[in-house]
Parts: C-alpha cells; sequence; structure tokens
C-alpha cells in the first residue's frame, strides 16, 4: 500500500499502512473528486489491533476512572481547537452543509463531556446488613476489548456516541470507520494520538465487510455497537449474539408526523422542512412521513410546498447553502426509483426534485426537496427507508387514526406530533410506538445525556447509545457478598 492517498490505520499507538490489498475511493459526493482512497483491511489487522487492546486493557483498567477522565478533558480542548477544520472535512466527505457538521460537532463534543462524569456514572451501590452481619455490594468493571462499527452520515458524532464512555470506563475500543466518511474519524484519531494515551487503548481500522466479520467473531473482543442500516443491523446483533458478545446495533429508520388542525402551521412548516430536508434527508431522525389530521391537510400543504420549492441547493462549503448532496450517484438513483415507483402506485408528486442541476457542480450527486401527496400506507415508498430529502403525504381524519398508522410501521426510531393541544400531545406520546418522540419538534435527538432509545427495527439490543446506558454497556455488574462473623474478630 505504497500510495500516499491511503488511509492508514491506527493500532497500538502508531499509524501503519493497512495490509489490505484493495481500496475504495472516498468521494466529495458535491465535486465528485476522490478525496482519499480507503483500504479494505483484511483480518489480520482487526487480529493485530485486538491483540494490541488485549496487552493495554490490564493496565488501563487499573488506571483510576478520575485520571482516565483527563483524556477526556483533553480531547475537548483538541475537538474544540479543530472544530473548523474537522467541520470541512465532515463536509467534503459527507455533502452536508458546513452548518450542519458543525452543528454535528457540537453534538460529539457533548457526549466527551458527559463522559467526563464516569468517576460518578460508573458508581454501584451496596447495603449494610442485608441480612443480619452480611453487606451486599454491587461495583463495575469494564468488559474488555470494544468495537465499534460507523455508517457515513454522521462521522463526526457517531463514534462518540460510544468511544468516550467505553475508554472512561476503562475498556479499550477498535473503531472501523464508514467506507464512505473514513476522513473525519482519520482526523479525530489524529488528534486522540495527540494525547499520549497508553498504546492500543483507541485504535481505528479501516475496512468493510471482512473486517466487521473479524470483529464479531474475534473472541478477545467482547462487544460490538454498531450503527447503521437495518438489514447490517439485524446481521451484525445475530452474528455476534451468537458468539456471545454483547450488541448494540442501532439500525435504519422511516419516521412519521402528526399534524393536527390546531398546530402552529407556520412553525409546523418551518421545522417539518428543516427534519425532512436538513442533511439531505440522510439523518436517522429525518422527518420522512407527515399524517395530516383533519382540516390540517389543506392548511400544511400549500405552504410546506412553497418552502420546499425555495430551498437553496449546493456545495455545503459555499455560503448561503440550506442542502447539500446526496451521499453517491448510487443512493441517489436509488431514491429516484423510489419516487418513480411511489407514482407507479399512485402517489401525486407535488414538488419534483428529479433531473435538477446545481451551478458550478454538474457532476455532483445531487437531489432537490421532492414532495409526495396522496401517499397510500402500504405503498413502497410510504414503507421504505428512502434516506434522502422526500416527504411523503398522507391523510387521517382523527387522532386515533393517524395513531394507528403511526404505529402500523417496521420502525420505530421517532415518531413526532404538531398541536396546541396538551391532551392530544400525551395521548401521543402515551400511545406511539416509537422510541423517540417530538412534541412540536422536528428531530428529536436525545441529548446526550438520555439514550439514544430506538424501538422495533430501528435498534437491535437492550441498551442504547449515550450518558447511563452507555456506561452499562460498557461495564459488568459484579456483586460481592460478604459476612465478618464476630470470632474472627482479632484482639491485639
Ligand atoms: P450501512 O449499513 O451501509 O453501513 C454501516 C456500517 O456497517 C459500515 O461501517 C459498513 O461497513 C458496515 N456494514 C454494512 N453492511 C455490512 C455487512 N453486511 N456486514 C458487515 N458490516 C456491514 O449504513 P450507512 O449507509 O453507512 O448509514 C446509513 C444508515 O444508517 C441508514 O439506514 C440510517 O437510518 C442508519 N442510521 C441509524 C442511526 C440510528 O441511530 N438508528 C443513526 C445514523 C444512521
Amino acid at each position: 500500500m505504497a500510495t500516499k492517498n491511503v488511509i492508514p490505520n491506527y493500532i497500538n499507538g502508531a499509524w501503519v499502512a493497512s495490509t489490505a490489498s484493495e481500496t475504495l475511493p472516498v468521494v466529495n459526493p458535491a465535486t465528485q473528486e476522490t478525496i482519499a482512497e480507503v483500504p479494505l483491511s483484511p483480518a489480520a489487522d482487526i487480529v493485530t489491533a485486538a491483540k494490541a487492546a488485549a496487552v493495554a486493557f490490564p493496565e488501563w483498567r487499573r488506571v483510576p476512572a478520575i485520571d482516565r477522565v483527563q483524556y477526556m478533558f483533553k480531547l475537548k480542548q483538541l475537538y474544540e481547537a479543530n472544530k473548523d477544520e474537522l467541520a470541512r472535512i465532515c463536509t467534503e466527505e459527507a455533502g452536508k452543509t458546513y452548518g450542519e457538521s458543525i452543528g454535528e460537532l457540537q453534538r460529539g463534543l457533548e457526549n466527551i463531556e458527559t463522559a467526563c462524569g464516569i468517576p460518578t456514572l460508573m458508581q454501584g451501590y451496596n447495603n449494610e446488613d442485608i441480612a443480619r452481619g452480611i453487606d451486599e455490594h454491587m461495583i463495575r468493571q469494564p468488559i474488555g476489548v470494544t468495537g465499534m462499527v460507523a455508517p457515513f452520515n454522521f462521522p463526526a458524532m457517531i463514534p462518540l456516541w460510544f468511544l468516550p464512555y467505553a475508554m472512561a470506563s476503562g475498556n479499550c475500543m477498535i473503531v472501523k470507520p464508514s467506507e464512505k466518511c473514513p476522513r473525519t474519524q482519520q482526523r479525530l484519531f489524529e488528534l486522540i494520538d495527540e494525547m499520549d494515551l497508553p498504546p492500543g487503548v483507541l485504535q481505528m481500522v479501516n475496512g468493510g465487510k471482512e473486517s466487521v466479520d473479524t470483529m464479531l467473531d474475534h473472541p478477545t473482543i467482547r462487544s460490538i455497537s454498531m450503527v447503521g442500516s437495518t438489514p447490517a443491523a439485524e446481521y451484525i446483533y445475530q452474528r455476534a449474539a451468537k458468539n456471545g458478545k454483547r450488541a448494540q446495533c442501532q439500525g435504519g429508520a422511516k419516521n412519521p408526523a402528526v399534524i393536527m388542525p390546531d398546530a402552529d402551521m407556520d412553525k409546523t412548516v418551518e421545522i417539518i422542512a428543516d427534519s425532512a430536508f436538513g442533511c439531505a434527508g440522510q439523518r436517522c431522525l429525518a422527518l420522512s412521513v407527515v399524517i395530516t389530521v383533519g382540516e390540517a391537510g389543506e392548511a400544511f400543504r400549500e405552504r410546506f410546498c412553497d418552502v420546499a420549492a425555495k430551498r437553496t441547493v449546493g456545495y455545503g462549503l459555499d455560503e448561503g447553502v440550506e442542502m447539500g448532496a446526496i451521499i453517491s450517484h448510487e443512493s441517489k438513483d436509488r431514491i429516484e426509483g423510489l419516487i418513480a415507483k411511489g407514482e407507479a402506485e399512485g402517489a401525486k408528486v407535488l414538488v419534483d426534485g428529479r433531473g435538477k442541476l446545481v451551478e458550478g457542480y454538474e457532476k455532483g450527486s445531487f437531489l432537490f426537496p421532492t414532495v409526495l401527496d396522496n401517499v397510500h400506507p402500504d405503498s413502497t415508498i410510504a414503507r421504505t427507508e428512502l434516506f434522502g430529502p422526500v416527504l411523503a403525504l398522507m391523510h387521517a381524519d382523527t387522532l386515533d387514526e393517524a395513531i394507528a398508522l403511526v404505529n402500523d410501521r417496521e420502525y420505530g426510531n421517532m415518531a413526532c406530533i404538531f398541536t396546541s393541544s396538551g391532551i392530544d400531545a400525551r395521548k401521543f406520546r402515551y400511545e406511539a410506538y416509537a422510541g423517540n418522540i417530538g412534541i412540536n419538534v422536528g428531530v428529536a435527538a436525545p441529548m446526550a445525556q438520555y439514550p439514544f432509545s430506538g424501538w422495533k427495527r430501528s435498534f437491535f439490543g437492550d441498551l442504547h447509545a449515550q450518558s447511563q446506558h452507555s456506561v452499562e454497556f460498557f461495564t459488568e455488574t459484579k456483586v460481592i457478598v460478604e459476612r465478618w462473623p464476630k470470632e474472627w474478630h482479632r484482639k491485639f
């Protein structure tokens, strides 16, 4: 691997060339320029990283938690000092706008900050005299060597849903970035390298399926944290579980919003447009289905189409751009194919984002905002995750009918309601089958202090990313029951 543009792996505290014989281009979706080559590391590279982690772990777990979090304080400073550069790299490879990259970085940072509380978050509990003369304690111990598999769409944030908690609670972690967006994580690991951590505690191996399968089968790696599409999440969860590993795998989504006639319509239109078209719809918390109730249909439709048609699409590093590119031409073609299928299944295209070019970036992978009306609840477009800037409109006569439509979905990542009625909002919160609920909020992304609670086929596992869930995921509980009989008391 002599080409200088090939991204190296970070193993045992050093940058090393992958032993891969194959690479994939990392492409800027707006310009179609190749930014770098990502190696498809073979099993051997994961095995080398796992060995280094196994050597580092026994000493790392002995480092007091208060000393371990000092590295997180350092990472916070480095991350903040390099925010602009990280945001530019993120925009170049993921296609989103610079402002969206800055927002993503902020959310990543909040996880670093939250993990600084590990000395307290990791505490156990105890009872004296749980039975006469017997005391019982629960302590948390790190599980050991952990693995993380990242998706393309939040390269600066998603690894940080896991990495700070894993390392601060005494584990070692191997991160496998997305093949499409590995540059941001390369930069993140360059910052990690500046922290002078003991070698082997945090490592990064680039690759694809072979790297992941090796992580899933390797006996040293005790857990897998993964975020990606539902088929990949389900496969990874099952293979990890079969091998006796802990797994938390966050999958795809198809997020609905219910709009009641009493919603503040101007504000609702603005919030839903930001949710559906932000990051060009490539967010697992993007709204992709809207169910209007009663008179809300008419009030929402026209205003929303107007806003959708006016959105400024372009290269995310250019001033004034509100929506960036789709990750690849392949993805764009897939989404356009699904829009055509939606039309064939009876939907009416109110705003058509297909076939439009961005001046100066004619080769770019751009799809403009698209709005479909009369979408049948059982049609392909209503049920398939598109992961693009497309909003499907459905209609219901009552809130009960709308909630039934919300709950009749395969996914349960997020569901939102827009209303000025507390009673309707409470009913929705109570009855909707989704792990993240937005009330007059279009991207109900849990802050770092809360678990990222996907349900149904949006999540495979028990403990989610972030916060206390992460601490529980990355530690094992040990319960000690102890008795010290009086007759053993030594007299000096
Ligand atoms: P993806 O499933 O294609 O890839 C995700 C990761 O899994 C990559 O690192 C990839 O190398 C690996 N992978 C993919 N297929 C694999 C296989 N068969 N075997 C082993 N490893 C495999 O996902 P993506 O396109 O990078 O990301 C977009 C998806 O992620 C969307 O479906 C989105 O909804 C989802 N997502 C979910 C959340 C969430 O919190 N629920 C957050 C962000 C993104």
